[in-house]
């Protein structure tokens, strides 16, 4: 049996979604900048998109701005503001964004930008007295993630827009996660971003919604396209194929997320059946496609290529950082050790999930663990001495 439960890195793309977009590969190929009926055809195609994707955020047409992905979106949001920015010059961030908005605060601070950077709870939730601390009149911008796509925690977006707007600051989220699974409103948010592969639309298409009157300087400089605010000719079939991923996910929004709750929910209690285990992430205000759990005497990576031996795609946290041997810095803003944040799995699901491939997982998982704690170095009689040896105290 073959199990995809790594929908927090990809997902399928949809065949309602292919479907509508192989017409704008093959005839109605036109560019929509063009006067012709080629060209209205396409134009006409991504303007309806677009109205689809502002409906979904209860927002305008005209504040949706379609990017080549989730992480320029994020790109954006923050280095159009800041540089659009004049009288104000500081950029808030939480220590468990995406590194699509990590990365990019770091680069603005080595260019010169002051970045606050805010701490959240052993469940991933937002330190408010921290972020109430860190705005001030001098901030230009904050960006706090609605849902975290590591542990799935969801923040509460209209409390730190409350933060943000008596301070007079703008407020940016990334949705990417959230968007399509639960309800996301530009009631809440100044600029929120979306990407089109994690709702099962094709990959390499985002959007930044950003509110009438936000003053925002352009990444990518050319034509006018897209408001002036990114340049260069629509990816037209991937903006129809996003459309029709976020069209399906609205109108099926509430039963999707009850099903996958139900399934979610069993795979933890399930998994917390095995010894030395624990969820990470809040228990109740998360995604509901989201397991996230930590397994003492377990080295995460290993656990993943175990479980993949035995068809079933897990990850140990974000696929940006499987490359590199640290530990998440999610896990470790959550205050979890440096061993303890090793022995982890990320396991998401999607609407397509079935119960079969959950039972499937909750019958391997338990033996896989077992048998991994039998080899490890980490294992409970000697632990300690691995402690010792590598300083690290657990
Ligand atoms: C995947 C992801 C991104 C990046 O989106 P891409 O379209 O893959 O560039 C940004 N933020 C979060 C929370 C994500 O999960």
């Amino acid at each position: 049996m073959r199990v995809y439960l790594d929908n927090a890195a990809t997902t399928m793309t949809d065949p309602r979604a292919v479907k509508k977009m192989l017409p704008y590969y093959l005839g109605k190929y036109g560019n929509p900048s063009s006067l012709h009926a080629f060209g209205r055809e396409a134009e006409e195609a991504v303007d309806e998109a677009r109205e689809t994707i502002a409906k979904a955020l209860s927002a305008g047409p005209r504040e949706i701005v379609f990017t080549g992905s989730g992480s320029e979106a994020d790109n954006l949001a923050l280095r159009g503001v800041l540089a659009a920015s004049t009288k104000r010059s500081e950029l808030v961030v939480s220590e468990i964004e995406h590194p699509a908005v990590l990365r990019t605060a770091e680069a603005l601070e080595r260019a010169g930008v002051k970045v606050k950077r805010v701490g959240v709870d052993g469940d991933g939730m937002i330190d408010f007295g921290e972020l109430e601390k860190a705005v001030s009149k001098r901030t230009a911008l904050v960006s706090v993630m609605h849902a975290n796509n590591e542990v799935g925690t969801v923040q509460p977006l209209q409390e730190i827009a409350g933060i943000c707007r008596d301070a007079g600051a703008l407020f940016h989220t990334d949705a990417v996660q959230s968007f399509g699974k639960i309800p996301v409103s530009a009631k809440h948010a100044d600029l929120i971003t979306v990407s089109s592969h994690k709702i099962h639309g094709p990959k390499g298409v985002g959007a930044l919604f950003v509110r009438e009157g936000v003053p925002l300087s352009p990444l990518i400089t050319g034509g006018l396209h897209e408001f002036g605010k990114r340049a260069g000719t629509e990816n037209v079939p991937g903006i129809v194929g996003f459309g029709e991923a976020v069209f399906l996910s609205q109108k099926y929004l509430k039963g999707n997320a009850r099903k996958m709750t139900r399934l979610r929910d069993k795979l933890i209690r399930r998994a917390l059946e095995i010894p030395d285990s624990w969820l990470n992430g809040h228990a109740k205000k998360r995604l509901p496609n989201n397991a996230h759990l930590g397994f003492d005497f377990v080295e995460g990576e290993a656990l993943v290529l175990r479980l993949d031996a035995r068809g079933v795609a897990a990850s140990t946290g974000s696929a940006c950082s499987s490359q590199s041997l640290e530990p998440s810095h999610v896990l470790l803003a959550m205050g979890l050790s440096h061993v303890k944040a090793h022995g982890s799995l990320r396991l998401t699901l999607s609407k397509f999930t079935t119960e079969k491939e959950v039972d499937y997982v909750v019958s391997v998982l338990p033996k896989t663990i077992a048998a991994l704690r039998k080899i490890s170095s980490l294992n409970a009689e000697n632990a300690s001495a691995y402690r010792t040896l590598t300083g690290v105290s657990k």
